[in-house]
């Protein structure tokens, strides 16, 4: 049972075609926040009926208003959009606060920084040039233009709501699409905030729809529809092979950006205290619960005993707490099936033999979805805990002692979304860079992205890249165009 809230839920409607409006069916579904264990919002429950209405309304805009767009102009509303973000960018952050218990100030420094996304691609959008082809034929002039791709679902988790959209919202604007958005059942109510004050930046009505809803169908709805042209998809890999699926049936375009379980090579040149603290913000900070997290650590044997020694003494001293407190290192687990999901891990690597260094085990202290920073020691790349993703606050440690048998064990996942080389040998960090099978390598670092840096997944961690000059073309169809330049006639039953 859900305790009573001592104050009224906030409300979020759907929002179709520049208007927020009850879901057909009438139905709605309540948010809990993870920490206070309240419902604190109530959203308009969507199903399929509303997701027709929103591509309905995103197909308008595209043949209308947003397409006659030039880019100079479409430029002129990103901008005007990533300042609405930066005037706003407080609200937004405490709105995902209260759906997922992330920390205010991870999620502020979020929200500060998705204005530069929509300026990038904003300085992309009046720069979409096609090609002039040399003719093989002279009697032909070619060339090239890029189109947007059309109407796009978008499909997010519930770890970075805002993030996780503008990843795919800022190069799909750029391009000219249009968007329905359908955010996580889990923490839906910053995307719908969101959508209203782009549109009141001056975002056109149905250039960026959202429905909201309770049930997986209202997602499985928006993947298989006929009346969208591309699905961009954030979340499992389980659920994005699903999706890739119902957008194929379709012959749609796809982007998958799905799970990881991204290595930490550790040398034992490396600087230790750097390494730990590059551990602990990959695994610990945002409770784990990031695509991202760098899940493994796998250290030289010679440095494995001093090294879990440092991130042991650190994990031990984060702060669990209020997500709003500014000091507050660690919030609760974003909600309840994904804090058994991690339990599960746990008992399962006790189970297989694993000791825990430190953690293991809830807070009892603190109750709630709170669970102690764990680091795992004493298993190898058989155990489940090191195989599978726990989207929590868990690192596994196991060891190597040469460079072949890092890079063995480190591509030894059918992930491949990151990972990090820790040494201080240059040769080393680029040759290990190079041979580690994901989409970004941090060299001494971890967790730092950018709009212009391309991000995305080999293997079961996605299709195609997000952010970037590329991930614009993700959101574009490329045309050729042949003109008969004399004006003659030819021979019908000849090809070109
Ligand atoms: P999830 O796969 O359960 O859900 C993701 C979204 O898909 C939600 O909006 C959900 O409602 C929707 N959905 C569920 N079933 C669907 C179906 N059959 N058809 C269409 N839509 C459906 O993922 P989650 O639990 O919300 O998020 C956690 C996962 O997301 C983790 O695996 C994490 O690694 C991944 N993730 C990846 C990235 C990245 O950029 N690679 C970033 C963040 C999270």
């Amino acid at each position: 049972m859900t305790p009573a809230s001592p104050v009224a839920p906030e409300e979020f409607k759907l929002f179709i075609h520049g208007e927020s409006v009850d879901a057909r069916s009438g139905r709605t579904f309540d948010s809990l926040n993870p920490y206070t264990g309240r419902t604190w919002a109530r959203l308009a429950d969507g199903g399929p009926d509303d997701v027709d209405a929103a591509v309905a309304s995103a197909r308008t805009a595209l043949d209308g208003e947003w397409g006659a767009m030039t880019g100079f102009e479409r430029a002129a509303i990103l901008r005007a959009c990533g300042a609405a973000i930066a005037a706003n960018a407080e609200r937004l952050a405490r709105l995902e606060v209260n759906d997922s218990g992330k920390l205010l100030r991870e999620m502020l420094g979020q929200l500060k920084s998705l204005p530069q996304w929509y300026y990038y691609f904003g300085g992309l959008a009046d720069k979409l040039e096609g090609r002039t082809i040399p003719p093989v034929n002279a009697n032909y002039f070619g060339y090239t233009t890029r189109e947007p791709v059309g109407v796009v679902g978008a499909i997010t988790p519930w770890n970075s709501p805002l993030l996780l959209l503008t990843f795919k919202l800022a190069p799909a604007l750029a391009a000219g699409c249009t968007m329905v958005a359908k955010p996580s059942e889990h923490s839906p109510a910053s995307t719908v905030a969101f959508a209203e004050v782009l549109h009141e930046a001056g975002l056109p009505a149905g250039v960026l729809n959202v429905v909201t809803g309770w049930d997986r169908a209202t997602g499985e709805a928006l993947s298989s529809h006929r009346g969208v042209d591309k699905i961009a998809f954030t979340g499992s890999s389980a659920t994005g092979a699903k999706v890739a699926q119902a957008a194929v049936a379709n012959l749609n375009r796809v982007t998958l950006e799905l799970g990881g379980k991204s290595p930490q090579i550790v040398f034992p040149d490396a600087d230790l205290d750097a390494a730990a603290n590059g551990l602990v913000a990959g695994v610990f900070a945002a409770t784990g619960q990031t695509c991202m997290a760098g899940s493994r650590l796998i250290v030289h044997a010679d440095v494995h005993d001093a090294l879990v020694e440092k991130v042991v003494a650190r994990a031990s001293t984060i702060k669990l707490g209020d997500p709003t407190e500014p000091d507050t290192e660690m919030g609760p687990v974003a909600n309840q099936p994904q804090y058994e999901k991690v339990l599960g891990y746990l008992e399962g690597a006790a189970a297989e033999g694993a000791t825990f260094a430190c953690g293991g085990e809830p807070d009892a202290e603190r109750g709630g979805l709170f669970v102690k920073p764990t680091v795992v020691t004493n298993v190898n790349q058989h155990n489940t805990i090191v195989r599978e993703e726990v989207f929590g606050p868990v690192l596994a440690a196991y060891t190597f002692r040469d460079e072949e048998e890092a890079l063995k064990l480190a591509n030894d996942t059918p992930y491949g979304l990151a990972g990090a080389v820790w040494t201080k040998d240059v040769h080393r960090a680029h040759r290990v860079a190079a041979k580690v099978r994901a989409g970004t390598v941090w060299v001494n670092a971890y967790r730092v992205i950018a709009p212009n840096m391309p991000f995305g997944g080999f293997g079961a961690s996605g299709l195609g890249r997000e952010n970037g000059i590329d991930a614009l073309h993700e959101y574009t169809e490329n045309k050729s165009v042949f003109v008969e330049l004399t004006g003659g006639t030819r021979d019908p039953f000849q090809l070109g």
